[in-house]
């Protein structure tokens, strides 16, 4: 094994400032409609479910947003986060490529979440809010969530998609330790679960349905307020923390990438990795490749329609302009729980569809199997979802070889494995079925929905 190269900031050198991507793009996105009347939503019509520093950071146009001190102590338990050279993942694929990556697993949750729940959490709590309500899909928001109100003396009630609630039970174990409530949904707590339930009582949920019902139980008291762990504007303003640091770092390692990876679900870590290199190239010419990658059973970006959809299954979201399955979409139980998200959050989709950034679709098996090759070398196992940014790391290092192009290549692992155990066990078992959303399944999924075009 080679010497490994890991590239540190001290805490004096943490970014003490959030960038706002809103403020350089050149295409603003469409506005987001209310849900009843369809015309353009005023920020007040969220005050019932997000509190009003929240709502501002959501239509701000300010480049830089200060992180307030209470967040910046809570970031240094574990912030600034390393980067690493995977030297030894270098040398066992033989390539010419320098490949990189930021690590956001060392962390109490296990993933990038926690930057953005602290966040949320402090600027609740600030507010005079009570009770928080949210969804979870793999456990990982949750666990985010669960610690960041705890810390903060907020209630936490946790919706979690009923596959992952089976498949994961040792995440709803550490929520409970961090004082949350966990109910399995669809439940037959809300109005918007019983439905679903009646038409379906095995339903599997799904991050729609989750939402629906933690907005329900939020727009029923005026001291509970809902949280949302990705997609969101403001959330994916957070995450920037990492892209802030991760060019300081690439700088102190005297590099700069020429492609930047993060796996998709909602959009919040690719963004919180690339978009602070976007700005490099948007107001500094710097030359860079941003590419995400999704599931192929999950293909919102690749296979999806740009049009307005909501952001849950029952309708209760704002409309957004967004690259999606439709709200009603409910995806193939794949292990990544995290990825199985129907839409995209609306910044990473405008950008998208100008061009700014590039999407790939991989199928699972194959991102264990990079997985697997990334824990043997590198000694961390990764979340299930951060192996899709993996695999693409893999493709970018041998297309430079094949082309006798060696390249800069720096991805973003969003999180550990380590409550993923019985994934890897069914991947080592041969148990992991690939699947994969074909155009037409995709055309259906879409035409159940009556919604205006964007
Ligand atoms: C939630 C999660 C994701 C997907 O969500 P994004 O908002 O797209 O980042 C990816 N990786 C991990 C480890 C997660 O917890």
């Amino acid at each position: 094994m080679k010497k490994s190269v890991k590239i540190t900031l001290s805490e004096k050198e943490m970014p003490r400032q959030w960038y706002n991507i809103l403020a350089d793009m050149p295409n603003k996105p469409l506005p987001p409609l209310h849900p009843a009347t369809r015309q353009p939503l005023n920020p007040e019509d969220l005050a019932a479910v997000f509190p009003m520093a929240l709502i501002k950071q959501e239509v701000s146009t300010e480049r830089y947003i200060d992180i307030p001190d209470e967040v910046l102590d809570l970031y240094k338990m574990y912030r600034p986060s390393p980067l690493y050279r995977a030297i030894n993942l270098e040398k066992k694929l033989g390539t010419k490529s320098k490949i990189y990556y930021k690590y956001e697993g060392g962390n109490y949750s296990g993933s990038h979440k926690a930057n953005t729940a602290i966040a949320q959490a402090y600027y609740n709590k600030k507010e005079g809010i009570r009770r928080i309500t949210t969804e979870t899909g793999a456990g990982q928001w949750g666990s985010a969530m669960s610690f960041a109100c705890n810390h903060f003396g907020l209630e936490l009630l946790v919706f979690m998609v009923r596959v992952s609630f089976n498949q994961k039970p040792g995440r709803k174990i550490l929520m409970n330790s961090y004082n949350a409530k966990v109910i399995p949904s669809p439940s037959t707590m809300t109005e918007a679960g019983r439905k679903v339930l009646e038409n379906d009582p095995d339903s599997p949920g799904s991050l729609g349905i989750a939402i629906s019902e933690a907005m329900e139980i939020a727009l029923q008291d005026p001291y509970t307020k809902y949280s949302l762990g990705s997609v969101l504007n403001h959330v994916i303003l957070h995450q920037t923390i990492i892209g802030q640091e991760a060019l300081l770092q690439m700088e102190k390692a005297g590099e700069y990438p020429d492609v930047v990876i993060g796996c998709f679900g909602g959009g919040s870590n690719f963004s919180g990795i690339a978009f602070p290199f976007l700005r490099e190239r948007l107001l500094n010419g710097k030359n860079v490749r941003l590419l995400t990658v999704e599931p192929a059973s999950c293909p919102k970006l690749t296979k999806g329609k740009f049009m307005y959809d909501f952001g849950d299954s029952a309708g209760m979201t704002p409309l957004l302009p967004m690259y999606t399955l439709g709200h009603n979409f409910i995806p193939e139980k794949i292990h990544a729980g995290g990825l199985r998200y129907h839409g995209a959050g609306v910044l990473v989709s405008q950008l998208l569809k100008d061009g700014f950034i590039e999407a790939k679709a991989k199928l699972q098996r194959e991102c264990f199997e990079a997985g697997v090759l990334f824990a043997s070398t590198e000694g961390i196992l990764p979340a299930p979802e951060s192996n899709y940014a993996i695999a693409a790391a893999l493709d970018e290092a041998r297309k430079a070889d094949l082309e006798g192009q060696p390249k800069v290549i720096l991805f973003n692992l969003s999180g550990h494995g380590h409550m993923d155990i019985s994934a890897y066990e069914k991947y080592f078992e041969g148990n992991l079925p690939d699947h994969e959303l074909t155009q037409s399944e995709v055309e259906e999924a879409i035409a159940k929905i009556d919604l205006p075009m964007a």
